[in-house]
């Protein structure tokens, strides 16, 4: 007797090649069958026109106190998301968050170094960089993030991260960009640069190719050239059109440098004057919370809600070109693995949970096959980030799984380990385990959260090579 079966979706793995129409059996919150026809279960999901895959992992989006909020729970949920890693923390909200607010989700939570918060100044000591990472991998923090063009080091710190981190088996995730260089290609360039070949993951790679410096056209190039030429670093790209950054402001200037970035671009002065002006004329999108989700507001109601929050509230603007989108959503290497190894939302909180939305259009438009679709949806970041369990169908592996309507490109199902978050589109998950390191567990054990721990070291030792070595 089985708990669950997902009777007669089109089933859809790339691990184990399969694309068919099938029943899948669960037990004990594990899959136990991909041929599952005649067999007895508790409970039966009529999964008959629609699509069965892998559970969506997004590989970076935001659900803190600083950013994303405790809508992202709802908002990730409903966008049928199973495992998810929160980009920036700060972790204690996150953990505190999934507690209170998490809808049945996976979360892993970076923790972020910056400047003024939890190190000094933008060039922090080596012992500062040891103590303040070893403390939020033993707080639990999957990895630590360092928040570049928002908040930037120096080069040479960002350089002392990465090798510390490596050396230390600590996830290292990072926005590009400096005190030397912005979140644009050149922040790229030079971050690769500095790292000097010890391997990373390089968060957004669409976000540096906005024509901040060069054409669009040739920072793609060059992005595409960077990677193919260090294989060590993981990455992802998003399909959203628009970003998400902080509208704060402090002596008259948004504190954050992406936002005065956006700002320029947009012909605007890198001023709280300027932001006024931009979120008058529509050009910057205040978010507003409206029955627990978080929407996009007209420009009267952003403006009113702006100045009320004296500045401080999340903003998006419409900066990413179609081009890069399409780009790292679909390009490969000579091998023919993906040059960008998944899809990202860098959502959450804010809304632009695409992946299945946008994801599935480029299958539509024959851009990507559904094995594709799944590869860069879940199997590539449950590797990366060493989940081994998900990603896949394979017996044995977690009953981690989104059923989709094609047609509408709106997920309507979701199970995690089996136990049902998503029941036709409506969110009935709740709380959730955080993923974490091996030196993490305690911490997140000790807070009444579950721990699904990954040896970071094992993960990390093998980074130099790639670890999806072509597609089919
Ligand atoms: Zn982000």
């Amino acid at each position: 007797m089985l708990d669950l079966i997902i009777h007669d979706g089109r089933v859809i793995d790339w691990k184990n090649h399969i694309d068919r129409v099938t029943d899948i059996g669960i037990k004990d919150g594990l899959i136990v069958s991909t041929n599952a026809y005649g067999l007895n279960a508790k409970n039966f999901v009529d999964a008959s026109n629609l699509i069965v895959v892998p559970g969506i992992i997004d590989s970076h989006m935001h659900a803190s106190s600083w950013l994303g909020g405790p809508e992202a729970y709802q908002m990730l949920a409903v966008a049928g998301v199973t495992s998810a890693f929160e980009m920036a923390g700060p972790l204690n909200s996150v953990k505190k968050y999934v507690k209170k607010h998490g809808t049945g989700i996976n979360i892993g939570s970076f923790e972020q170094i910056k400047p003024g918060v939890n190190v000094k100044t933008a060039t922090p000591s080596i012992d500062e960089i040891i103590s303040v990472s070893s403390q939020a991998i033993s707080d639990g923090a999957y990895g630590i993030k360092i928040l570049g063009g928002h908040y930037p080091l120096t080069p040479e710190a960002t350089s002392s991260i990465i090798k510390i981190s490596f050396r230390n088996n600590i996830y290292c995730a990072i926005h590009a960009g400096s005190t030397e260089n912005g979140s644009n290609i050149k922040g790229m360039s030079e971050l690769i640069e500095i790292a000097e070949n010890t391997p990373f993951h390089l968060a957004h790679i669409n976000a540096y190719c906005r024509g901040a410096v060069f054409p669009v056209l040739q920072e793609v190039s060059i992005a595409e050239d960077l990677l193919n030429n260090h294989p060590e670093i993981v990455c992802e790209s998003y399909l959203s059109p628009i970003n998400g950054c902080s509208g704060k402001c402090n002596s008259g200037v948004p504190e954050s440098g992406v936002t005065r970035n956006c700002l320029l671009s947009k012909g605007y002065p890198a001023t709280e004057e300027g932001l006024r002006k931009a979120i008058k004329e529509g050009q910057a999108i205040v978010h507003v919370a409206k029955q627990g989700l978080i929407e996009l507001s007209e420009p009267t109601e952003g403006l009113e809600l702006w100045e009320k929050s004296f500045t401080d509230t999340p903003l998006s603007f419409n900066v990413n070109p179609s081009l890069p989108r399409f780009h790292f959503a679909t390009a490969k290497r000579q091998n023919s693995s993906f040059l960008v190894d998944a899809f990202c939302t860098d959502g959450g909180g804010i809304p632009r949970n695409v992946i299945i939305s946008s994801g599935l259009s480029l299958v539509k438009l024959g851009a990507l096959s559904l094995e594709e679709f799944v590869l860069k949806s879940s199997y590539s970041s449950a590797q990366f980030y060493g989940l081994t369990n998900k990603g896949h169908l394979s017996e044995g592996a977690d009953g981690d799984i989104t059923i989709i309507d094609l047609e509408r490109q709106t997920p309507i199902f979701s199970f995690v380990k089996g136990k049902k978050i998503l029941d036709k589109g409506k969110v009935v998950g709740q709380g959730g385990s955080m993923i974490t390191s091996k030196q993490g567990e305690r911490s997140i054990l000790s807070s009444g959260l579950e721990a699904i721990t990954v040896d970071t070291e094992i993960l990390l030792r093998n980074r130099t090579h790639r670890f999806i070595p072509t597609s089919h």
